[in-house]
């Protein structure tokens, strides 16, 4: 079975992914294909209209309101802030390859991949919300949720090595209801005054997200303006051995820190280049729902990747990252997060 499908909230920046109808756990995915159109590589060679160079402008397609609508016949909603419409994924490509330039004279991630080959060992900030006893977590079902994340962005569960890792660098609780209960609304309130540490440590909030969205991210391309606002924030019922059926395996905190590390989904653009601009994710129309053996929606070469962590899967759905999106996650962290940044 598996998850959810994708709403834009055309109105806003934001939208939100959604749950779906459930099918079986189905084989791992095939090996995908590499695409140019979705290459992010200065100087990269790439047909015109399909590489995405820095400054380059993407040609608009579908946008994603109309790819939202027709996904939010489906389901319910995963996360908020994860989709966005095509021109929003362009613009943070492009601020993406302008700052890699700005910095380090390339854009190039490969080059850029190359020179740097450490761990990244990212501080986590756990910050629980209750409402009384209710959303009070243990510490071992903070540490469980650690041990996830490590499991997922190290290829243990069955994909790339991404080169990330986390610790747990604290652990609070605070007894507030309307916090807890409209994280979203009262997330200006709650964000600043909880958080800690600076733009390479991890805030991850928990609350009561609701039954149709079971987190949302902010992007690193946010934080210059929006410092305070940084971080993650996941359903308190959807961590490990948590009650929320179906994503109760630590799942959505893995795919909004994907998006809090500068990943998108899968199903960005549709089978429109650049998609979600990683070279070795194949292009799919929609997002996948439940858990399918096997989904082919793009004409590019490459199946669906349902069990990305940046597809909308159930949590049984999900196991794996890609390498081109573990070089993605550490071009986006020298850009925006690693010390010494000055924008
Ligand atoms: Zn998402």
């Amino acid at each position: 079975m598996r998850r959810f499908a994708g709403v834009s909230l055309c109105a806003l920046t934001v939208t939100v992914c959604v749950a779906s109808s459930s099918m079986s756990d189905g084989p791992r995915a095939r090996a995908k294909t590499v695409r140019a159109g979705k290459a992010l590589a200065a100087g990269q060679a790439v047909a015109p209209g399909r590489a995405l160079a820095a400054g380059q402008a993407v040609a608009a397609g579908r946008d994603g309101c109309e790819q939202g609508g027709a996904a939010a016949r489906v389901a319910h909603p995963r996360d908020r802030d994860g989709e966005l419409t095509r021109g929003q994924a362009a613009a943070m490509f492009g601020d993406l390859s302008r700052t890699l330039r700005e910095r380090y004279g390339t854009a190039d991630e490969r080059r850029f991949d190359t020179a740097r080959r450490r761990t990244l060992v990212i501080p986590v900030r756990f910050h629980a919300l209750a409402a009384g006893r209710t959303g009070r977590l243990s510490g071992a079902a903070v540490q469980g949720q650690i041990a996830t994340l490590n499991a997922a962005y190290s290829g243990r569960t069955g994909g790339a090595d991404t080169g990330v890792r986390f610790r747990l660098a604290g652990y609070d609780v605070t007894n507030r209801a309307s916090w807890f209960y409209h994280p979203r609304k009262y997330q200006s309130r709650f964000k600043p005054r909880l958080r800690r540490g600076g733009r390479g440590t991890l805030n991850l909030y928990s609350a009561s997200v609701g039954s149709d969205v079971l987190g949302f991210s902010t992007f690193p391309q946010w934080y210059r303006k929006s410092p305070r606002m940084d971080g993650v924030v996941v359903d308190y019922r959807s961590l490990p051995r948590g009650s929320y059926r179906r994503f109760n395996r630590g799942y959505t905190a893995v795919h909004e820190i994907g998006h809090w590390l500068g990943l998108l989904h899968t199903f960005q653009g549709g089978c429109t280049p650049p998609g979600d601009g990683v070279s070795d994710t194949p292009y799919e129309a929609t997002p996948a729902q439940g858990c399918p053996h096997y989904k082919d929606t793009c004409p590019q070469r490459g199946d669906d990747p349902v069990h990305n962590f940046m597809n909308y899967g159930f949590d049984s759905c999900m196991r794996s990252f890609t390498p081109g999106q573990g070089r993605r996650i550490r071009a986006v962290w020298a850009a925006y997060r690693a010390p010494g940044h000055g924008r």
